[in-house]
């Protein structure tokens, strides 16, 4: 049954047709109303979504390739790295072998890494590759510090063991008399010099010509005032005829360092310094210990 009336009123002169609210025909309009609403609210969100899917397909792509360029880069900055780092190994090798005589071999913490050339080919296991590669240069890097390590403690003992060889001359003058028989001052006859006489005036400074640790000073026969440093447990230096000592039994001295001044004490005919080299107590000739540098140049 109608439950209301609409009436039309048209623009134009004419009568409109009222038009019958029935119950029924309220619920079906509503209905249809809310139907088409669903239907809009429904499409715009599917609309929304695919978008927003697509949208974010294309993201990823992008996303991916960013990654696999940098992945590349990376792996040739490692490629580059890795051959820098071997090429040291090789030259340190070679100076380990040649110049310390330490043998060390670098070759097996570096074996071939058969990593994929190209990510395409599967990006998992090109990342494990890289890896791979980085762990062993990680390997290599630290092997070429331990080598570092004892080519350092290396030369740190043979310097040590230099500065412990009397290679300088042990004062300025002039070479007098060289190791070896010679015709006595004295007697005329033919003895064996013991050492090496260096003549310059009385006070001139008499340096140790390597470190060591002073032995023996005082008055000793025919050397007269005399300076014996050793160097090493074999090895030592006597200074003889001088005329004052400047150090004191038990003193360490360095190369260079003032030990007496020259003088004519003891069977000296003149001012002189008469130096002798030791090993296991028996003299042998100075002139063997000191390095020149250009002719007859002793260098410090
Ligand atoms: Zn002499």
């Amino acid at each position: 049954m109608p439950i209301g009336t609409i009436h039309w009123l048209p623009w134009r002169a004419g009568r409109g047709r009222p038009l019958r609210l029935t119950r029924l025909g309220l619920q079906l309009a509503g209905f249809f109303v809310a139907l088409l609403m669903c239907l809009l609210v429904g499409g715009a969100y599917l609309y929304g979504r695919e978008v927003g899917r697509m949208q974010g397909f294309s993201g990823a792509g992008r996303s991916s390739a960013v990654l696999e360029a940098e992945l590349c880069q990376l792996r040739a900055r490692t490629d580059e790295l890795t051959g820098r780092l071997i090429e040291i190994a090789e030259r340190e090798q070679r100076i380990l072998t040649a110049g310390a005589g330490l043998n060390m071999d670098f070759s097996g913490l570096f074996p071939g890494i058969d990593a994929p050339a190209d990510p395409d080919a599967g990006l998992f296991e090109y990342i494990d590759g890289l890896d791979l590669q980085l762990l062993l240069a990680e390997r290599l890097a630290e092997a070429e510090l331990a080598a570092y390590d004892s080519l350092a403690s290396h030369f740190l003992r043979i310097t040590e063991q230099l500065r412990r060889v009397p290679s300088i001359w042990p004062a300025e003058g002039y070479y007098v008399s060289d190791f070896g028989p010679r015709i006595d001052p004295f007697t005329g006859a033919v003895r064996y010099h013991e050492g090496i006489d260096i003549a310059e005036r009385t006070g001139t400074p008499i340096y140790s010509p390597a470190d060591g640790t002073v032995v023996f000073c005082g008055w000793s026969s025919g050397y007269g005032l005399t300076v014996i440093v050793r160097h090493t447990p074999r090895l030592s230096t006597r200074f003889a005829h001088c005329s004052s000592i400047c150090v004191n039994v038990g003193q360490s001295v360095q190369r260079g360092d003032l030990v007496a001044r020259m003088g004519m004490t003891g069977r000296a005919v003149g001012p002189h310094l008469h130096y002798e080299v030791l090993v296991d107590g028996v003299q042998v000739d100075p002139d063997d210990f000191i390095i020149r540098s250009g002719f007859n140049a002793a260098v410090f």
